[in-house]
């Protein structure tokens, strides 16, 4: 058992108080993390600042090279925070797990290090010139979730530093250390102020809202649910914050009937369960077309019956417990309601800990609150449907729009619809996939503006139309 810092200003500095932080699949402790204060959080702001001026002045060629060489760091590091971030969040080490999770955070980071974003000549000619300059927006609050919680964290760090601006990162309660250590690591390489990071219980202050509200930050990107998103919104109009907002997701699988339901059943399997279906992006809703419905109801469900389960420290694992008990419950009580009404094709209840099986649900009412609310788990809501045009309008009644997919053998046609569907994302014959050089967000609740390549980047800047 680890006590861990923050570090702020370059140093490494603790809290007054510290919380434990628990391993979901054993119910131990892992470590302790600082509880911060609302003093320790205009510290690590305050530290911020001081770097901002000589960090945004950087000539590009050197701000670039310096974030190249944070995937560096990450990498000689990335065993230690994986082995912690299982520890903490639960998600084995193999498989789509915390090391596949390090190499996304390392792919993400020297990506972005190498984008750029020069001036834009607007107009040259005999009236006179217009340039359009992308200027850094200063200090970058960065509140981030449980689920991914290194990779997220390297999605806002990376851009914010590139564009030059400086950063407060807050982890989630429950997934602190692995963000402490991946911002330690970082650190280390940058001038002192430029990355900072504070932890927080959330208990007797909220750090994440007093960022939101924090007068010295210009802009928060936050990743989380739709519900803290919306309280940022608020808080945030009072200093007329920059937000970058990705929020929850419902995303829709729709399967046509041309499809082989024993070919789909591996990509449709991690499309949804990737993470334990603790994954923005994952499908939580698959329409079947009633012709193979019960063919690919039993194809997904022997694939899953051979995916080990256990505790994630295991190296045969390939699912670990669900992250925390707060959404266990929320599984549990989405999925017992579910029994009430549908037909159970495999799992159901959980027997041991925070350990919830795979779960495959058919026959549900279009009204069921496991179609409808975000179960953010491992269970899924197999619906079939017969009309494609009523398929597509039950995608789209939902108020969330962060992803969708569609499986055909006719690329085309699924290309087709594809484009009705009311989504940020939205895949052929596959669901969930990012890549850093693809915009990624959501449309309605799902979330304001986008991560990821030059689009991403633009958001971490200021906007200067020069007329010279
Ligand atoms: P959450 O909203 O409970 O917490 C997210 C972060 O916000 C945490 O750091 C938390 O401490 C902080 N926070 C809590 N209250 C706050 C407040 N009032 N003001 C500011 N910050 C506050 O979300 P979670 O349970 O950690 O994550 C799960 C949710 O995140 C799911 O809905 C999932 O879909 C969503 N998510 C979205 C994406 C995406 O890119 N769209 C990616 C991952 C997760």
């Amino acid at each position: 058992m680890l006590d861990f810092s923050m570090t702020v200003g370059g140093r490494q500095v603790t809290a007054r108080e510290t919380f434990a932080v628990i391993n979901p699949a054993t119910g131990q402790v892992v470590g302790h993390a600082p509880n911060a204060s609302l003093a320790d959080l205009d510290m690590a702001v305050a530290a911020a600042i001081a770097a901002f001026p000589a960090w945004a002045a950087l000539p590009d060629d050197q701000r670039q090279a310096a974030c190249a060489a944070l995937a560096g760091r990450l990498a000689e590091r990335a065993e230690d925070i994986a082995r912690l971030l299982t520890q903490e969040q639960g998600k084995p080490l193999n498989g789509l797990g915390s090391r596949f999770e390090m190499g996304g955070a390392q792919a993400w980071a020297g990506y972005t290090a190498g984008l750029s974003l020069p001036v834009k000549v607007l107009q040259d000619d005999n009236s006179g010139r217009i340039e359009l300059h992308r200027k850094p927006i200063g200090v970058v609050g960065s509140i981030t979730p449980w689920n991914w919680p290194v990779m997220i964290a390297i999605w806002h760090i990376l851009p914010a530093l590139r564009a030059g601006n400086t950063v407060v990162v807050k982890p989630s309660p429950y997934t602190p250390l692995s963000t402490l250590m991946a911002v330690a690591t970082m650190a280390e390489i940058l001038p002192p102020g430029v990355l900072n990071v504070v932890t927080s219980d959330d208990r007797a202050v909220n750090i994440g809202a007093a960022m939101a509200s924090h007068p010295d930050i210009r802009k928060i990107v936050f990743t989380g649910s739709c519900a803290t998103g919306e309280k940022i919104m608020q808080t945030a109009a009072t200093t007329m914050k920059r937000l970058t907002l990705e929020m929850g997701g419902n995303d829709a699988g729709i399967v046509l009937p041309d499809c082989d339901p024993r070919a789909i059943a591996e990509g449709l399997f991690w499309g949804a369960f990737i993470n334990n279906g603790q994954t923005c992006a994952a499908m939580k809703r698959l329409y079947v077309h009633d012709s193979i419905h019960d063919a690919v109801c039993d194809e997904l469900a022997a694939f899953a019956r051979n995916i080990p389960m256990g505790n994630g420290l295991d190296e045969t694992s390939v699912l670990g417990p669900v992250a925390n008990r707060m959404q266990f419950d929320k599984v549990s009580r989405l999925v017992a309601d579910a029994a009430q009404s549908g037909r159970i094709i495999l799992g159901g209840a959980a027997d041991e800990g925070l350990f919830f099986p795979v779960t495959l649900i058919a026959d549900l009412p279009e009204d069921a609150p496991l179609i409808i609310e975000e179960q953010f788990g491992p269970a899924l809501p197999i619906i079939r449907y017969t009309d494609l045009d009523q398929a597509i309008a039950a995608a789209n009644n939902s108020d969330n729009g962060l992803g969708g997919s569609v499986w055909s053998t006719d690329r085309a046609r699924a290309r087709d619809i594809a484009l009705q569907l009311d989504c940020g994302s939205v895949w052929v014959n596959r669901h969930g996939a990012i890549q850093p050089n693809a915009p990624f967000g959501g449309t309605k609740r799902s979330g304001i503006g986008r991560e990821f390549g030059e689009e991403g980047l633009a958001e971490m800047t200021e906007m200067q139309t020069l007329f010279c």
